[in-house]
Protein backbone atom coordinates (compact mmCIF):
# COMPACT_ATOMS: atom_id res chain seq x y z
CA UNK A 1 0.00 0.00 0.00
CA UNK A 2 1.50 3.43 -0.80
CA UNK A 3 1.41 5.63 2.04
CA UNK A 4 1.71 10.04 1.86
CA UNK A 5 2.31 11.91 4.73
CA UNK A 6 3.98 15.21 5.37
CA UNK A 7 5.03 17.63 8.61
CA UNK A 8 5.47 21.73 8.19
CA UNK A 9 9.34 22.52 9.10
CA UNK A 10 8.41 24.45 11.90
CA UNK A 11 11.28 24.03 14.49
CA UNK A 12 12.87 20.89 16.17
CA UNK A 13 10.11 17.90 16.59
CA UNK A 14 9.79 17.23 20.35
CA UNK A 15 8.36 14.29 22.27
CA UNK A 16 4.85 14.64 21.44
CA UNK A 17 5.50 14.59 17.58
CA UNK A 18 7.32 11.09 18.13
CA UNK A 19 4.57 9.83 19.69
CA UNK A 20 1.57 11.35 17.59
CA UNK A 21 3.45 11.12 14.10
CA UNK A 22 7.02 9.27 13.90
CA UNK A 23 6.78 5.83 15.60
CA UNK A 24 3.70 5.15 13.39
CA UNK A 25 5.82 6.43 10.80
CA UNK A 26 8.47 3.88 11.65
CA UNK A 27 5.96 0.95 11.59
CA UNK A 28 4.68 1.86 8.15
CA UNK A 29 7.93 2.11 6.62
CA UNK A 30 8.73 -1.87 7.33
CA UNK A 31 5.53 -2.77 5.97
CA UNK A 32 4.52 -0.23 3.04
CA UNK A 33 5.50 2.24 -0.03
CA UNK A 34 6.14 4.92 2.38
CA UNK A 35 6.34 8.81 0.90
CA UNK A 36 7.08 11.11 3.89
CA UNK A 37 7.71 14.94 2.56
CA UNK A 38 8.66 18.10 4.35
CA UNK A 39 5.90 20.80 3.86
CA UNK A 40 7.57 23.83 3.70
CA UNK A 41 4.50 25.68 0.82
CA UNK A 42 2.55 25.06 4.09
CA UNK A 43 4.80 26.36 6.35
CA UNK A 44 4.22 29.62 4.03
CA UNK A 45 0.67 29.84 4.84
CA UNK A 46 0.44 31.24 7.87
CA UNK A 47 4.41 32.23 8.57
CA UNK A 48 5.49 33.77 4.88
CA UNK A 49 6.61 37.35 6.53
CA UNK A 50 9.57 35.86 7.84
CA UNK A 51 11.04 33.11 6.15
CA UNK A 52 14.75 33.03 7.25
CA UNK A 53 14.64 29.97 8.96
CA UNK A 54 12.66 27.60 6.35
CA UNK A 55 15.89 26.36 4.70
CA UNK A 56 17.17 25.80 8.05
CA UNK A 57 14.00 24.36 9.82
CA UNK A 58 13.61 22.02 6.58
CA UNK A 59 17.32 20.66 7.42
CA UNK A 60 16.31 20.09 11.29
CA UNK A 61 13.30 18.20 10.03
CA UNK A 62 14.85 15.77 7.97
CA UNK A 63 17.75 15.39 10.86
CA UNK A 64 15.17 14.85 13.30
CA UNK A 65 13.38 12.16 10.98
CA UNK A 66 16.75 10.20 10.14
CA UNK A 67 17.51 10.45 13.52
CA UNK A 68 14.60 8.41 15.21
CA UNK A 69 14.89 6.04 12.88
CA UNK A 70 13.19 7.22 9.50
CA UNK A 71 15.59 5.32 7.10
CA UNK A 72 15.77 6.40 3.60
CA UNK A 73 16.97 3.12 1.71
CA UNK A 74 13.12 2.32 3.12
CA UNK A 75 10.92 5.30 2.87
CA UNK A 76 11.36 8.09 0.07
CA UNK A 77 11.96 11.65 2.09
CA UNK A 78 11.93 14.44 -0.17
CA UNK A 79 10.92 18.30 -0.30
CA UNK A 80 7.73 19.38 -1.16
CA UNK A 81 8.43 22.72 -2.97
CA UNK A 82 11.62 20.33 -5.04
CA UNK A 83 8.14 19.02 -6.53
CA UNK A 84 6.72 21.81 -8.54
CA UNK A 85 4.19 19.18 -9.98
CA UNK A 86 2.33 19.85 -6.18
CA UNK A 87 1.52 23.30 -7.23
CA UNK A 88 0.58 22.85 -10.80
CA UNK A 89 -2.06 20.34 -9.54
CA UNK A 90 -3.06 22.87 -6.82
CA UNK A 91 -3.99 25.38 -9.32
CA UNK A 92 -5.79 22.60 -11.84
CA UNK A 93 -7.74 21.00 -8.57
CA UNK A 94 -8.66 24.62 -7.13
CA UNK A 95 -10.63 25.00 -10.64
CA UNK A 96 -13.08 22.53 -9.48
CA UNK A 97 -13.16 23.11 -5.90
CA UNK A 98 -16.47 24.57 -4.71
CA UNK A 99 -15.54 27.58 -2.20
CA UNK A 100 -18.31 26.58 0.48
CA UNK A 101 -15.63 23.29 1.24
CA UNK A 102 -13.26 25.38 2.26
CA UNK A 103 -15.24 27.93 3.95
CA UNK A 104 -17.12 24.72 6.05
CA UNK A 105 -13.42 22.86 6.42
CA UNK A 106 -13.55 22.56 10.45
CA UNK A 107 -9.72 22.97 10.46
CA UNK A 108 -9.57 26.26 9.07
CA UNK A 109 -11.92 27.56 11.47
CA UNK A 110 -10.08 25.99 14.63
CA UNK A 111 -6.89 27.49 13.43
CA UNK A 112 -8.34 30.77 12.85
CA UNK A 113 -9.82 30.44 16.32
CA UNK A 114 -6.26 29.82 17.98
CA UNK A 115 -4.62 32.10 16.36
CA UNK A 116 -7.19 34.73 17.48
CA UNK A 117 -6.78 33.03 20.80
CA UNK A 118 -3.11 33.40 21.10
CA UNK A 119 -3.80 37.28 19.90
CA UNK A 120 -6.07 37.96 22.11
CA UNK A 121 -4.16 36.38 24.92
CA UNK A 122 -0.47 38.39 23.85
CA UNK A 123 -2.71 41.47 23.52
CA UNK A 124 -3.66 41.68 26.90
CA UNK A 125 0.05 40.61 28.26
CA UNK A 126 1.22 43.22 26.56
CA UNK A 127 -1.39 45.25 29.57
CA UNK A 128 0.63 43.10 31.83
CA UNK A 129 -3.00 41.23 32.18
CA UNK A 130 -3.03 37.95 33.06
CA UNK A 131 -5.88 35.38 32.87
CA UNK A 132 -6.07 31.93 33.76
CA UNK A 133 -5.35 30.01 30.15
CA UNK A 134 -8.50 27.47 30.70
CA UNK A 135 -10.74 30.49 31.50
CA UNK A 136 -9.49 32.87 28.75
CA UNK A 137 -9.88 30.07 25.88
CA UNK A 138 -13.53 29.66 27.09
CA UNK A 139 -14.24 33.26 26.96
CA UNK A 140 -12.46 34.14 23.90
CA UNK A 141 -14.10 30.78 22.15
CA UNK A 142 -17.83 32.34 23.23
CA UNK A 143 -16.44 35.92 21.77
CA UNK A 144 -15.12 34.07 18.57
CA UNK A 145 -18.06 31.38 17.97
CA UNK A 146 -21.14 32.42 19.52
CA UNK A 147 -20.48 36.38 19.65
CA UNK A 148 -21.44 35.46 23.22
CA UNK A 149 -21.06 38.99 25.61
CA UNK A 150 -17.99 37.46 28.24
CA UNK A 151 -19.29 35.71 31.29
CA UNK A 152 -18.45 38.00 33.75
CA UNK A 153 -18.02 35.94 37.00
CA UNK A 154 -16.72 33.32 35.01
CA UNK A 155 -14.04 36.04 33.82
CA UNK A 156 -13.27 37.24 37.39
CA UNK A 157 -12.20 33.66 38.95
CA UNK A 158 -10.02 33.49 35.99
CA UNK A 159 -7.82 36.57 36.61
CA UNK A 160 -4.44 36.11 37.73
CA UNK A 161 -3.93 39.25 39.24
CA UNK A 162 -7.22 40.02 40.91
CA UNK A 163 -6.39 44.03 41.27
CA UNK A 164 -7.36 44.03 37.48
CA UNK A 165 -10.40 45.08 36.80
CA UNK A 166 -12.40 42.28 35.38
CA UNK A 167 -14.59 44.67 33.64
CA UNK A 168 -11.95 46.22 31.70
CA UNK A 169 -11.04 42.44 30.04
CA UNK A 170 -14.27 42.07 29.48
CA UNK A 171 -14.47 44.97 27.42
CA UNK A 172 -10.98 44.23 25.54
CA UNK A 173 -12.14 40.55 25.27
CA UNK A 174 -15.03 41.07 23.35
CA UNK A 175 -14.21 44.14 21.40
CA UNK A 176 -11.30 42.77 19.94
CA UNK A 177 -12.76 41.27 16.19
CA UNK A 178 -11.33 38.29 14.77
CA UNK A 179 -10.33 40.50 11.88
CA UNK A 180 -7.42 42.34 14.38
CA UNK A 181 -5.74 39.13 13.58
CA UNK A 182 -6.48 38.48 9.91
CA UNK A 183 -4.39 40.36 8.51
CA UNK A 184 -1.56 37.56 8.36
CA UNK A 185 -3.31 34.91 7.85
CA UNK A 186 -6.65 36.47 5.55
CA UNK A 187 -4.74 35.04 2.66
CA UNK A 188 -5.88 32.83 -0.61
CA UNK A 189 -2.72 30.43 0.28
CA UNK A 190 -4.45 29.92 3.85
CA UNK A 191 -7.56 29.55 2.61
CA UNK A 192 -6.75 27.24 -0.01
CA UNK A 193 -4.08 24.74 1.88
CA UNK A 194 -6.59 22.23 2.11
CA UNK A 195 -6.38 21.88 -1.81
CA UNK A 196 -2.65 22.17 -1.89
CA UNK A 197 -3.12 19.13 0.97
CA UNK A 198 -4.88 16.91 -1.65
CA UNK A 199 -2.27 18.30 -4.66
CA UNK A 200 0.08 16.17 -2.39
CA UNK A 201 -1.52 13.15 -1.23
CA UNK A 202 -3.91 12.17 -4.98
CA UNK A 203 -0.01 13.44 -7.03
CA UNK A 204 1.31 9.90 -5.48
CA UNK A 205 -2.37 8.20 -5.75
CA UNK A 206 -1.61 7.16 -2.39
CA UNK A 207 -4.14 4.50 -0.87
CA UNK A 208 -3.64 5.66 2.94
CA UNK A 209 -2.75 8.87 4.60
CA UNK A 210 -1.86 8.57 8.59
CA UNK A 211 -4.17 11.38 10.33
CA UNK A 212 -4.79 12.30 13.62
CA UNK A 213 -8.83 12.47 14.18
CA UNK A 214 -8.33 16.53 13.75
CA UNK A 215 -7.15 16.09 9.98
CA UNK A 216 -10.00 14.01 8.92
CA UNK A 217 -11.93 16.95 7.38
CA UNK A 218 -8.86 17.78 5.23
CA UNK A 219 -8.86 13.81 4.12
CA UNK A 220 -12.22 14.17 3.27
CA UNK A 221 -11.60 17.02 1.05
CA UNK A 222 -9.22 14.79 -0.97
CA UNK A 223 -12.03 12.20 -1.58
CA UNK A 224 -13.96 14.40 -2.68
CA UNK A 225 -11.59 16.11 -5.26
CA UNK A 226 -10.64 12.78 -6.41
CA UNK A 227 -13.95 11.73 -6.97
CA UNK A 228 -15.17 15.17 -8.54
CA UNK A 229 -11.69 15.30 -10.84
CA UNK A 230 -12.74 10.81 -11.53
CA UNK A 231 -16.59 11.78 -12.09
CA UNK A 232 -15.55 14.98 -14.79
CA UNK A 233 -12.84 13.90 -16.83
CA UNK A 234 -11.29 10.60 -16.32
CA UNK A 235 -10.73 7.95 -13.30
CA UNK A 236 -7.11 9.29 -12.59
CA UNK A 237 -6.86 9.54 -8.92
CA UNK A 238 -7.32 6.84 -6.40
CA UNK A 239 -9.41 8.08 -3.14
CA UNK A 240 -7.29 7.93 -0.06
CA UNK A 241 -8.55 6.37 3.44
CA UNK A 242 -7.49 8.03 6.59
CA UNK A 243 -5.07 5.69 8.74
CA UNK A 244 -6.71 6.96 12.12
CA UNK A 245 -3.63 7.27 14.37
CA UNK A 246 -4.47 7.70 18.25
CA UNK A 247 -3.21 11.00 19.60
CA UNK A 248 -0.80 10.83 22.51
CA UNK A 249 -1.57 10.75 26.22
CA UNK A 250 1.42 12.34 26.62
CA UNK A 251 1.14 16.35 27.91
CA UNK A 252 3.48 19.12 28.06
CA UNK A 253 5.26 19.62 31.24
CA UNK A 254 2.79 21.90 32.97
CA UNK A 255 0.44 19.39 32.48
CA UNK A 256 -1.23 20.89 29.28
CA UNK A 257 -1.32 19.66 25.94
CA UNK A 258 2.33 19.52 24.77
CA UNK A 259 2.87 22.46 22.22
CA UNK A 260 5.40 24.61 21.09
CA UNK A 261 3.13 27.86 21.60
CA UNK A 262 2.65 27.33 25.37
CA UNK A 263 6.40 26.43 25.83
CA UNK A 264 6.32 23.34 27.61
CA UNK A 265 7.80 20.71 25.02
CA UNK A 266 10.67 18.56 25.36
CA UNK A 267 12.19 18.40 21.86
CA UNK A 268 14.25 15.17 21.22
CA UNK A 269 17.34 17.14 20.70
CA UNK A 270 17.20 18.65 24.58
CA UNK A 271 20.38 18.24 25.97
CA UNK A 272 20.49 16.16 29.29
CA UNK A 273 21.29 19.41 31.12
CA UNK A 274 18.21 20.57 29.52
CA UNK A 275 15.90 18.01 29.90
CA UNK A 276 17.10 17.17 33.80
CA UNK A 277 15.97 21.07 34.44
CA UNK A 278 12.49 20.52 32.99
CA UNK A 279 11.72 16.91 34.17
CA UNK A 280 12.51 18.75 37.44
CA UNK A 281 10.06 21.50 37.09
CA UNK A 282 7.81 19.00 35.65
CA UNK A 283 4.25 19.63 38.01
CA UNK A 284 3.06 16.39 39.66
CA UNK A 285 -0.01 15.65 41.89
CA UNK A 286 -1.47 19.15 43.19
CA UNK A 287 -2.15 17.76 46.75
CA UNK A 288 1.28 16.02 47.14
CA UNK A 289 2.77 19.07 48.92
CA UNK A 290 5.45 17.02 50.81
CA UNK A 291 6.51 13.86 50.61
CA UNK A 292 4.90 12.46 53.99
CA UNK A 293 1.31 12.88 52.09
CA UNK A 294 0.73 9.80 49.68
CA UNK A 295 0.19 10.44 46.05
CA UNK A 296 -2.23 9.30 43.38
CA UNK A 297 0.10 8.65 40.30
CA UNK A 298 -3.36 8.47 38.38
CA UNK A 299 -3.04 11.76 38.31
CA UNK A 300 -0.05 12.76 37.70
CA UNK A 301 2.01 13.73 34.48
CA UNK A 302 5.17 12.44 35.78
CA UNK A 303 3.51 8.92 36.41
CA UNK A 304 2.36 9.28 32.68
CA UNK A 305 5.66 9.59 31.60
CA UNK A 306 6.82 6.57 33.45
CA UNK A 307 4.56 4.30 31.64
CA UNK A 308 6.12 5.42 28.04
CA UNK A 309 9.96 5.13 29.63
CA UNK A 310 9.93 3.03 32.54
CA UNK A 311 10.10 -0.66 32.65
CA UNK A 312 7.16 -2.15 34.00
CA UNK A 313 8.34 -3.29 37.17
CA UNK A 314 9.98 0.00 38.51
CA UNK A 315 6.35 1.45 37.14
CA UNK A 316 4.91 -1.05 39.23
CA UNK A 317 7.05 0.05 42.38
CA UNK A 318 6.36 3.84 41.39
CA UNK A 319 2.87 3.29 42.23
CA UNK A 320 3.16 1.91 45.20
CA UNK A 321 5.92 3.61 46.67
CA UNK A 322 3.76 6.89 45.87
CA UNK A 323 0.62 5.72 47.63
CA UNK A 324 2.30 4.90 50.67
CA UNK A 325 4.33 8.04 50.41
CA UNK A 326 7.69 6.08 50.16
CA UNK A 327 9.07 7.92 47.21
CA UNK A 328 9.44 11.75 47.30
CA UNK A 329 8.89 13.66 43.60
CA UNK A 330 12.20 14.87 43.33
CA UNK A 331 13.32 10.89 43.69
CA UNK A 332 10.81 10.15 41.15
CA UNK A 333 11.29 12.77 39.00
CA UNK A 334 15.18 11.43 38.69
CA UNK A 335 13.96 7.94 37.61
CA UNK A 336 12.29 9.48 34.80
CA UNK A 337 15.02 11.90 33.74
CA UNK A 338 17.62 8.86 33.69
CA UNK A 339 15.24 7.05 31.74
CA UNK A 340 14.36 9.66 29.16
CA UNK A 341 17.85 10.48 28.30
CA UNK A 342 18.65 7.05 28.17
CA UNK A 343 15.80 6.66 25.30
CA UNK A 344 17.23 10.39 24.19
CA UNK A 345 20.72 9.22 23.86
CA UNK A 346 20.96 7.30 20.58
CA UNK A 347 18.46 10.20 18.83
CA UNK A 348 21.20 12.84 20.29
CA UNK A 349 23.78 11.05 18.68
CA UNK A 350 22.76 10.63 15.28
CA UNK A 351 21.67 13.96 15.34
CA UNK A 352 25.21 15.51 15.99
CA UNK A 353 26.22 12.83 13.41
CA UNK A 354 23.95 14.51 10.92
CA UNK A 355 24.56 17.80 12.21
CA UNK A 356 28.27 17.66 10.36
CA UNK A 357 27.43 15.71 7.41
CA UNK A 358 25.29 18.10 5.25
CA UNK A 359 26.36 16.12 2.03
CA UNK A 360 24.69 12.98 3.26
CA UNK A 361 21.71 14.88 3.74
CA UNK A 362 21.73 16.87 0.50
CA UNK A 363 22.22 13.06 -0.98
CA UNK A 364 19.09 11.93 0.90
CA UNK A 365 16.59 14.93 -0.10
CA UNK A 366 18.04 14.92 -3.86
CA UNK A 367 17.04 11.52 -4.51
CA UNK A 368 13.92 11.54 -2.98
CA UNK A 369 13.23 14.59 -4.60
CA UNK A 370 13.60 12.30 -7.40
CA UNK A 371 11.80 9.32 -6.91
CA UNK A 372 8.99 11.48 -5.92
CA UNK A 373 9.15 13.83 -9.10
CA UNK A 374 9.05 10.43 -10.84
CA UNK A 375 6.06 9.20 -9.65
CA UNK A 376 4.25 13.27 -9.60
CA UNK A 377 5.26 13.84 -13.01
CA UNK A 378 3.71 10.50 -14.88
CA UNK A 379 0.04 11.23 -12.58
CA UNK A 380 0.36 14.96 -14.07
CA UNK A 381 0.52 13.77 -17.31
CA UNK A 382 -2.47 11.65 -16.84
CA UNK A 383 -4.12 14.97 -15.27
CA UNK A 384 -2.93 16.99 -18.53
CA UNK A 385 -4.45 14.99 -20.77
CA UNK A 386 -7.36 14.40 -19.27
CA UNK A 387 -7.97 17.98 -18.32
CA UNK A 388 -7.29 18.83 -22.06
CA UNK A 389 -4.78 20.92 -20.78
CA UNK A 390 -1.69 20.01 -22.88
CA UNK A 391 0.48 23.08 -24.03
S1 LIG B 1 6.01 10.28 43.47
FE1 LIG B 1 6.05 10.33 41.28
S2 LIG B 1 4.08 9.54 40.63
FE2 LIG B 1 3.91 10.11 42.79
S3 LIG B 1 3.09 12.18 42.75
FE3 LIG B 1 5.33 12.32 42.89
S4 LIG B 1 6.01 12.48 40.80
FE4 LIG B 1 3.92 11.75 40.74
Amino acid sequence: MRIVSGMRPTGKLHLGHYFGVIKNWLNLQDKEECFFFVADWHALTNKYKDTSDLKENTYQLVIDWISCGIDPSKSTIFVQSAIKEHAELSLLLGMLTPKSWLELNPSYKDLKFNLFFQYVRDFLLGKSIKVEEDTLRQIVHDSFYHKREVDFEYLEKGLVDLSIDANLVKEIVFNLKEGDIGKDIDTFGFFGYPVLMAADILIYKAEAVPVGEDQLPHIEISRELARRFNHLYKPVFVEPKALLTESPKLLGIDGRKMSKSYGNTIALSETEEELNKKVLSMKTDTQRIKKSIPGRPEVCNVYTYHNYFTDSQTVKDIYQKCTTAEIGCIECKKILAENLNRFLNPIREKRKELEKDRQFLDKVILEGNEKAREVASKTMKEVRESMGVMF
